[in-house]
């Protein structure tokens, strides 16, 4: 059956190291999604999976629609090309202008922390907020910013890159300061991801856990995982407060794998208003704190938002 009106369907894809999922919103609600494996170090295969995925969602849609991709990286301002992406396959190809070409139809790409930052500002946890920063914690911690339902880009094309600053107001219980992947030291992301948690709870009390066991053993009162809980806390609070310093969102949401720690959202505001400029002297920061509401699929669906007039 034909559509014999006009409804507004936008596919978001979220192109990942292992998967490409796609979605189709249609006003906004999802009606059908599609998942295959990434065609690893192959662009050309790449570009390939994407097409077919498209027309796949559409002949199940019976329409066509808008195309949003979020991308492990980002597209470079001054060469149009991938940048900083882990799907190494990626780096310096005209992703944008090839797949436009490939589906006949402008697309758009967004770095996969943005579409997860406006995933949440457009119809989840943030949504009406004017300014919000979302942060991904797991196994690294990414970042984004939508300012009044857009993304901010920057010049640079890494505006909420916050993982790779240091953590700031380190104190003894942060030394050493770890080393990082991007060739620094005591970035915040040696500190807040996932593994990094794991690590910290491995050089003080010397036991290999996975972060969920030392999580439930944090809440039944161990003392061990209590005091690596605390130095977590500790570290989140003063790594938003310098984010909060600085853009001053009105809403922080939080996914990726530590999202899932309930005590995150009651004990960081109430620790990071001795970082916050102005804070502490009877005044209480105003920047809530909360859970991504649509979890695993926010990146798909911020994706879809790319075109947020279809
Ligand atoms: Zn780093």
């Amino acid at each position: 059956m034909r559509r014999l009106f006009h409804v507004a369907l936008r596919i978001g894809i979220d192109l990942g190291g292992t998967k490409i999922e796609g979605i189709v919103l249609e006003s906004g609600r999802e009606v059908t999604r599609l998942r295959v494996p990434t065609p690893r170090d192959d662009y050309e295969a790449t570009l390939a999976a994407i097409g077919s995925l498209v027309s796949e969602l559409e002949a199940r849609v019976q329409g066509m629609a808008t195309v949003g991709v979020g991308i492990p990286g980002t597209i470079s301002p001054s060469t149009g090309f991938v940048k900083n992406a882990n799907s190494v396959w990626l780096i310096g190809r005209p992703l944008v202008d090839d797949l436009s070409s490939r589906l006949g139809r402008p697309v758009r790409i967004a770095n996969d922390a943005n579409c997860f930052a406006i995933s949440e500002a457009t119809d989840g946890a943030a949504a009406g907020a004017a300014v919000v920063f979302g942060v991904i914690i797991g196994t690294g911690t990414g970042g984004g910013i939508v300012v009044r339902g857009a993304p901010l880009v920057g010049a640079n094309a890494i505006a909420g890159e916050w993982g790779h600053n240091p953590l700031p107001w380190p104190g003894a219980d942060d030394e050493p300061a770890p080393e990082c992947y991007c060739g620094k030291r005591g970035c915040i992301e040696t500190y807040l991801s996932g593994p990094a948690l794991a690590a910290d709870h491995m050089r003080r009390a010397g036991s290999t856990e996975p972060v969920p066991q030392i999580i439930v053993r944090a809440a039944n009162g161990d003392s061990d995982a209590v005091q690596t809980v605390d130095r977590y806390l500790s570290r989140a609070a003063r790594a938003l407060a310098a984010v909060i310093n600085t853009l001053d969102p009105d809403v922080i949401v939080v996914g990726g794998g530590l999202s899932n720690i309930d005590v995150i959202y009651e004990r960081v505001p109430r620790l990071w208003d001795r970082w916050i400029f102005s804070a502490g002297v009877g005044e209480v920061a105003r920047t809530r704190l909360v859970r991504a509401r649509h979890g695993d699929s926010s990146g798909v669906r911020g994706a879809a938002w790319l075109w947020p007039d279809a």
